[in-house]
């Protein structure tokens, strides 16, 4: 491989790091470990750590493929920033403590949008523009199996602001609107997510510390990207990924769910409940929580898609055998997360439903084995309910974890068992 201090990506990224003092990340780029994204040089490179698919690794769209006619001018943007923010409850990041403060420094910061050197030490995320949300064109042509796509919000950043380390379980879709960017995205290797998952128990400790150099370099495997104004960055699931807002900047951010992605989720579910542990206290905390865990519950109707099947585009039979495979590896973190939301619509019995449907079809064979287990039943002396009633009671007494009745147990089992969380960034979707 060329020597990646070479590449013209790897000099601007440098210079952009330099410009905002993002000293850091200058170390780590320094240490030579990251491969420069560029296209054709890193296509090799990420199917080799990233995935086989083009959505599997990262991604960069040039400024042809904005979701909106045009792009809109700084003077558009804010007018249409402000216009929102003039309407919604929202704080800074980090929060000056007041909200009339939060307000005085989001203006100074939307001001300051044209101003290459701006370096405020408050970013806004996650606004719903649905000025730029409703001329979006949809995003979801061209990718394959789709199930959900989310809305739009916009992260407003100063130059030198950083999206902490964050990961998904869906796509996401970042376009630049104003300003400059660099991106450090690692694959969701195991070693990864190994490293992952103890930097967020470091990270939820009182002791908070911002994430180093020495931190970036224990993780493999990882791709910088520029992203200019108008360039579309793409984060596949499971990808830790860190971004330096280089310059003051607007991004357009939203998620797309695909199917295939879904035995995935399912098997690192258990990953996203460590920053979880961190959101308890302070009621703004556990409305933080309650809106993750909401997210993270949409895993459900998203196993129901794959399971009841019909899904353009899919190699239906190779996903649900991957759901299966993984479900065994998932059920607990899944039971934890309805139980810490308290979500009562998704029963244990509707889940052995849906299974159960799932694993007969709609015709009658001389035997049903388990899609799970591989467990067999005859069929043929039992009528077709009676079967349901069987497999329904062997999924609840082998694929289901077993039912705490007392409350009081409950809760310790919550927080022992790593329920969902991170999910859309928290650079996007933390209010
Ligand atoms: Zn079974």
């Amino acid at each position: 491989m060329a020597d990646p201090k070479r590449s013209t990506t790897y000099k601007k990224a440098r210079e952009q790091l330099q410009k905002c003092d993002a000293k850091p990340f200058l170390t780590a780029l320094d240490l030579g470990l990251f491969q420069p994204y560029s296209d054709g040089i890193v296509e090799a490179f990420a199917a080799k750590y990233y995935g086989k698919h083009r959505y599997d690794g990262p991604t960069k769209l040039d400024t042809s493929k904005i979701p909106w006619p045009r792009l809109p001018t700084i003077p558009e943007t804010q007018k249409m920033l402000r216009a929102v923010m003039k309407q919604t409850d929202y704080s800074t990041m980090p929060t000056t403590g007041s909200s009339e403060q939060d307000q005085r420094a989001a203006e100074e910061l939307l001001i300051n949008l044209g101003n290459t050197n701006f370096k405020g030490a408050y970013a806004v995320m996650g606004l719903d523009c649905t000025a730029l949300g409703d001329r979006r064109k949809s995003a979801s042509t061209g990718w394959p199996a789709t199930l959900a796509e989310s809305d739009l919000l916009c992260d407003i950043m100063p130059a030198g602001g950083v999206g902490e380390l964050n990961m998904n379980d869906c796509h996401e879709l970042c376009v630049l609107v104003s300003g400059v960017r660099v991106w450090f995205q690692f694959p969701p290797t195991d070693h990864n997510l190994t490293v992952y998952a103890k930097l967020l128990k470091s990270r939820s400790k009182k002791t908070h510390k911002p994430i180093d150099a020495d931190d970036l370099s224990n993780l493999r495997g990882g791709v910088v990207l520029l992203q200019e104004k108008g360039e579309t960055v793409e984060i596949a699931p499971f990808c830790p990924t860190i971004m330096i807002s280089t310059e003051p900047s607007v991004s357009a951010n939203w998620m797309i769910d695909i199917a295939e992605k879904v035995p995935a989720r399912l098997k690192n579910l258990h990953l996203f409940s460590i920053e979880n542990s961190g959101l308890r206290g302070n009621e703004k905390k556990q409305a933080i929580r309650q809106t993750l865990l909401a997210r993270q519950r949409g895993l459900l109707p998203s196993v129901q898609a794959v399971l009841e099947g019909n899904i353009q585009h899919l190699d239906e039979q190779v996903v649900k055998n991957e759901l299966a495979r993984a479900w065994e590896s998932g059920k607990d973190a899944l039971n934890g997360l309805l139980v810490a939301s308290g979500d009562g619509t998704w029963t244990p019995e509707k889940i052995a439903t849906m299974w159960v449907e799932s694993m007969m079809g709609p015709t009658t064979r001389r035997e049903q084995s388990c899609s799970i287990c591989n467990q067999r039943f005859n069929w043929n002396r039992h009528p077709r309910d009676e079967m349901k009633r069987r497999l329904q009671k062997h999924f609840l007494e082998e694929h289901w974890p077993a039912q705490k009745p007392a409350k009081a147990k409950r809760k310790s089992e919550v927080e022992s068992l790593k329920i969902g969380q991170p999910t859309p960034t928290k650079r996007s979707r933390k209010k």
